[in-house]
């Protein structure tokens, strides 16, 4: 084309030129080479002005080319398809030939009615009148299309008019439609997925990687209280646990992807609630971890119907106590646990006469009574089981201390005996218990409950009596029983004497004081030592009486040998855990002291680690009002037990005793630089130390070295009765004490 209208300008130039040439030559009668030249030089210009312009028109023409090129690629990339609608003849004219273009535009724009989507007519109408009103810039409507196989495409459609009439009727529109069915498909689901995270009824979590709150659903304020806007961006925690606790679970979510974990967690209303906790982390397409979910679910519902099924099958309908079965269970779960247990088994004696001659009604409510009276008797660890008919069972966890069984043995046999009054009657049962402890008489349940049985079957021979399964805690019960009766009578028939033993001045050998220690003297058994006694008395209580007995005698003589001038020191007596936490000690003490008219300062109470450590700020508290009273407080047996440092400094005391142990260990230098520490942390404490069992030469001499100040043990002497130490002391008294008299009178006076 362009080509023909370079040849026809080239004609028209060179007719224009030679026309001109002849007209010019026949007009002004010129010289024809002349002119000839300068046609020649117009007619190369022309031409060259000519392909100039063709040039130009043609390198436009190229670039409007590349650049519709480039739209229609662009278009074509983007998904979009182009459509360009002739409003009156209703004719599309589509610029890109696509497949939604086939398959839904056909020749018509809008589509025809037909093919809208029926939900979607109104809208779309509405949208594209509003457009040709001028009421909005662009048309732009999303909407249903029939698809060639009677489906529904879901498009975005966008024009603008761009031709109007001198009416300005729209004359024509132009713009692009997509498909976007794919797009609509994830917002659907999405939706789906945001509704069913709404309306869950386990509480959501949502965080980042950093376990920082994203969003949470309103489950979550159901359960927990609160606005979202408090919780967001906060970090991840459960109230109640540390910090320690928190990171634990990160790090497993961590190393395994997710957890679960059931914790305790307070609700709006401050309820404690079991409740499960499952994260799970959320990995991107890069497989790089963006976020974790965090569900919680509330399972006090189904706690309490797993409960109530448990109670169903584990519990005995009469007495609402467990059953065989759970016994079973239980005890086959405590045989797992390294540690020992009990296992105590009774029945009733004359129980199939109750139930024959009044009644199976009023043999269950005996049952159910008697399991109420017994489950009272019980430790808070202790479960108590029907076994079935009138057999029961009471495994005691976490003990296999004789002491602590017997009792409850002791106190079910007293309980059971207790008679029953029902329906007019008053009915007497007895039992006996058979006694096996775990895992040392059998590692099975069924073998334990053997074992039981059998020792129950010798305790009936007995009647209303316990009885060990293994022989060993049998002697020792009956040992434990004959000493506890033996101090109940002793208490009674003054069997306790005080014996004393001095404590020396390690470097002048003189008498500084005493140790009163008690000595149970019986009748037929002779001496029983404080080793064995004591223990039995602090487990029975006894120790209080024996104590009050000791302190009331030493008092006593003590101040005899003050006003016979024998003797002017302190006398230690030593104070039991079980007195030192009774409420009303320092009366006790008082109510002696006053009796005996001894002024406090010649008592010293001699009280050992475990005593106070057990509740260190309450014991501070007592040994203070001790101390007020001029009362000398030593810390017994230091170092067997645990002492804290930080406690010691605060406790008011006057002495520490070095355990014998200690001493004995001087030997060797490492139990040496021991004792030294020891003495150097005392005398730091302002305490004055005595070092107890000494007894031998070598171990005065290595004390003196290490600064120890008082010596008791052996090597001075062994504990002394009365009479034997009111020798020693006129023995001493004879090599001249320094007298404290005076000092003593003053401190008299102040009491
Ligand atoms: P303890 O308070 O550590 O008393 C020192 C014990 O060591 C006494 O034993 C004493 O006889 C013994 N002993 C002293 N020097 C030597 C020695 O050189 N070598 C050896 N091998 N032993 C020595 P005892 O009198 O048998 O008392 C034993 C424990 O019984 C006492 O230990 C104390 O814890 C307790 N006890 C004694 N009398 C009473 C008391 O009246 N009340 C209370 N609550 N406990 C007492
Ligand atoms: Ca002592
Ligand atoms: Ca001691």
């Amino acid at each position: 084309m362009i080509t023909i209208i370079i040849k026809i300008s080239l004609l028209l130039a060179l007719l224009v030129a030679s026309h001109s040439l002849y007209a010019l030559e026949a007009t002004f009668n010129l010289n024809l080479n002349t002119v000839a030249v300068t046609a020649s030089a117009i007619i190369v210009l022309v031409l060259c002005y000519m392909l100039t312009v063709i040039y130009k028109l043609k390198r436009s023409r190229y670039q409007l080319m590349l650049s519709e090129q480039r739209l229609k690629s662009t278009v074509e990339g983007s998904g979009d398809t182009l459509w360009d609608w002739n409003i009156k003849t209703g004719k599309v004219l589509r610029i890109n030939d696509k497949y939604l273009m086939d398959s839904i535009l056909s020749t018509e724009f809008p589509p025809n009615k037909s093919l809208i989507h029926p939900s979607d007519i109104t809208q779309v109408e509405y949208l594209l009148k509003k457009h040709f009103a001028q009421q909005t810039p662009f048309f732009e409507a999303t909407y249903r299309i029939k698809d060639h196989f009677g489906g529904w495409l879901w498009v975005l459609d966008r024009g603008k008019i761009i031709e109007k009439d001198t009416n300005l009727s729209p004359l024509r529109m132009t713009g692009t439609v997509r498909d976007i069915s794919q797009l609509k498909l994830t917002e659907e689901r999405l939706n789906l997925f945001a509704k069913c995270v709404e309306s869950l009824t386990d509480a959501l979590a949502i965080y980042d990687k950093n376990f920082k709150l994203v969003d949470i659903n309103p489950s979550f304020l159901t359960l927990f209280g609160g606005v979202r806007e408090q919780y967001l961006k906060k970090d991840f925690n459960l109230p109640g646990y540390d910090k320690s606790y928190i990171n634990t679970i990160k790090k497993t979510v961590y190393q395994r992807d997710s957890l679960q974990q059931e914790v305790k967690l307070r609700n709006s209303a401050h309820v404690l609630l079991p409740i499960e906790i499952s994260i799970d982390e959320i990995r991107n397409d890069q497989n790089q971890i963006t976020n974790y979910v965090v569900v919680y679910s509330d399972l006090t519902e189904r706690k309490k119907a797993e409960s109530q099924l448990h109670n169903l099958s584990n519990r005995d309908r009469t007495t609402n106590l467990p059953n065989r079965n759970l016994f079973f269970t239980d005890l086959q779960k405590l045989g797992q646990l390294n540690s020992h247990h009990a296992l105590l088994v009774f029945d009733l004696d004359n129980f199939k006469k109750i139930n024959d001659s009044l009644g199976h009604q009023l043999g269950d409510s005996l049952l159910a009574k008697l399991a109420m009276r017994l489950n009272k008797l019980t430790r808070e660890n202790d479960v108590f089981y029907r076994l079935g008919g009138d057999e029961f069972a009471l495994v005691m966890s976490d003990t296999n201390d004789i002491y602590t069984i017997t009792r409850t043995a002791k106190q079910f046999l007293a309980a059971i005996a207790t008679p029953f009054k029902m329906a007019g009657h008053e009915l007497a049962i007895t039992s006996s218990v058979g006694i096996v402890l775990f895992p040392e008489d059998g590692n099975t349940p069924e073998l334990l409950l053997k074992n039981a049985d059998t020792a129950m079957y010798h305790a009936k021979k007995k009647g209303n009596s316990y009885l060990f399964f293994n022989d060993t805690m049998n002697r020792e019960a009956v040992k434990r029983l004959q000493i506890e009766n033996l101090m109940r009578f002793g208490l009674k028939e003054n069997h306790f004497a005080v014996y004393y033993q001095p404590k020396m001045n390690i470097h002048t050998g003189k008498l500084v004081g005493m140790e009163a220690l008690v000595r149970f003297i019986t009748p037929k058994k002779g001496i029983i030592s404080p080793g064995v006694f004591i223990p039995i008395a602090e487990e029975t209580g006894q120790i209080i009486e024996i104590g009050e007995v000791v302190l009331n005698k030493a008092c006593r003589d003590v101040k005899e040998w003050l006003d016979a001038g024998l003797f002017n020191g302190r006398v230690a007596v030593n104070l039991s855990a079980k007195q030192f936490s009774l409420p009303d000690l320092t009366t006790r003490i008082d109510v002696i002291l006053q009796k005996n008219a001894l002024p406090s300062y010649f008592l010293e109470l001699e009280i050992t680690e475990g005593t106070v450590m057990d509740d260190p700020k309450d014991a501070i508290a007592i040994m203070c009002s001790l101390s007020a009273r001029g009362i000398h407080l030593a810390m017994d047996d230091f170092g067997t037990g645990y002492s804290s440092l930080a406690y010691l400094k605060q406790f008011p005391l006057n002495t520490l005793k070095v355990d014998k142990a200690f001493i004995d260990d001087m030997k060797n230098e490492r139990g040496r630089n021991m004792v030294d520490s020891i003495v150097t942390i005392a005398h730091n404490l302002d305490l004055h130390v005595v070092a107890e069992g000494v007894e031998q030469a070598s171990q005065i001499e290595i004390l003196k070295q290490l600064n120890c100040e008082t010596v008791q043990g052996y090597y001075y002497s062994k504990p002394l009765s009365k009479d034997e130490f009111t020798e020693f002391l006129k023995l001493q008294h004879s090599k001249s004490v320094p007298s404290l008299i005076s000092q003593i009178k003053k401190v008299a006076v102040t009491n």
